[in-house]
């Protein structure tokens, strides 16, 4: 252990609810790929806000689209209009390539919204009967934390002392397509999946799986719902990860990057056939597609379309991959992912994941474990090359220390 490390103590927040294990690293101010925590230590944020914070710490375009628009309005809600969600929209629309966009805030609110959005498309253009319509989901899951999102999840931390739970929905294995053919039914009105999945470890599929649901889907009449929440807007060194393997699903739900890490933004995006059965009355939002998110979320759309943070993402991802590939058999067992999206797969002889990231921090890197022995990366996007090898050799000290 560094000295650092041994200095380094518990987070003291006795009016904060314990819902989370956090690093002992106390934030005060934050640019770029780098966040100073209160003793002006430095740090390389290599976890960018779980990909919420895909294009850096308080990105100038970004910031300054929202202290314009903080100078005119910011909270309509939706009981009238304002000159900031339409054109978000109709962009948000164009880059998913799409005809309509149902403004939300959270993720697990867009995910919530799609599912609403996919029993009403059963009931109303499939002709499931009332009350019978089912989803289906797939193991290791993650899509948020609400009673219904837990309630098709297989992580007990997640759902254990939540029910009862909501109905309807089934769970086959992630990347078996043969599963998920067996599970369609007459009442399945939608697939929702995580294109990789993202919390689980960041679990890349095998390149016949999200080809093959898209074949399912259509055959069956069951909509598509690509859960982009975490892997979309530029992550994967692709606008979405779906793209990777050439697949367009009937539903995107996005979130995190898309409220440019200033606030929450998020979406479901359809065309008109599907996002078409939801009627005045029948969902909303107070806060969603507020002029103040549509104006951050408008720029968001407004620097992808542009095509260059994709470009970024996937060259620096290759650097990044290939460096840590350096490391299977070397006290990492494997590394997944795409784009600037990693999941390394520690040997547990080294310690677990939460260790290791305690021992990155006080190097000066913040990374977050997942499941025990895996550490994700996801630094923003405007991380640089050299940047990227100083992670990679505090990295290296981390392993071996
Ligand atoms: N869907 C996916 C794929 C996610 O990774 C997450 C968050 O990690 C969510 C949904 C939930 O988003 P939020 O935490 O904004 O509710």
């Amino acid at each position: 252990a560094t000295s650092d490390e041994n200095t380094m103590h518990t987070l003291v927040e006795p009016h904060v609810a314990h819902n989370y294990s956090p690093l002992p690293v106390t934030a005060a101010t934050a640019e770029g790929a780098w966040i100073t925590d209160v003793d002006g230590r430095r740090y390389l944020d290599a976890l960018g806000g779980y990909s919420a914070v895909n294009f850096g710490h308080r990105n100038p375009e970004i910031v300054a689209a929202a202290k314009a628009q903080l100078d005119r309005v910011t909270l309509t809600s939706r009981a009238f209009g304002s000159d900031a969600l339409e054109p978000f929209c109709a962009a948000l629309a164009e880059l998913c390539g799409k005809e309509m966009v149902l403004p939300m805030n959270t993720g697990a609110e867009a995910v919530e919204s799609a599912l609403k959005v996919a029993r009403k498309w059963g009931y109303d253009v499939k002709g499931v009967a009332p009350g019978h319509a089912t989803v289906i989901v797939a193991g290791g899951n993650f899509h948020g934390r609400t009673i219904s999102i837990v309630s098709f999840s297989d992580d007990e931390d997640a759902r254990g002392g939540f029910g009862p739970f909501t109905p309807g929905f089934t769970r086959v294995p992630f990347g078996d397509a043969a599963a998920l053919a067996d599970a369609i039914d007459d009442t399945t009105v939608a697939v929702l999946i995580e294109p990789i999945q993202g919390e689980a470890g960041i679990i890349v599929p095998p390149d016949d799986y999200l080809p093959e649901v898209r074949r399912l889907c259509t055959e069956n009449n069951v909509l598509m719902i690509a859960d982009e929440i975490q892997s979309g807007l530029g992550r994967t060194g692709t606008t979405f990860a779906c793209e990777h393997w050439g697949v367009v699903p009937d539903v995107y739900t996005l979130g995190k990057a898309l409220g440019g890490g200033v606030l929450p933004v998020s979406a479901v995006v359809a065309d008109r056939d599907v996002l078409g059965v939801f009627h005045p009355g029948q969902h909303g939002s107070t806060f969603g597609g507020n002029p103040l998110a549509a104006a951050v979320g408008h720029t968001v759309v407004r620097m992808l379309a542009e095509g260059t943070w994709q470009a970024r993402a996937a060259e620096l991802g290759e650097h990044l991959h290939a460096r840590l590939r350096e490391f299977v058999g070397h006290g990492v067992i494997a590394v997944r992912g795409k784009g600037l999206w990693a999941g390394i797969d520690i040997d547990p002889e080294l310690g677990t994941g939460k260790e290791l990231c305690l021992r990155l921090a006080a190097r000066g890197v913040l990374a977050k474990d997942t499941h025990g022995s895996t550490i994700r990366l996801a630094p923003p996007i405007v991380v640089t090359h050299d940047e990227i090898d100083w992670l990679v050799e505090r990295f290296a000290e981390a392993l071996s220390s």
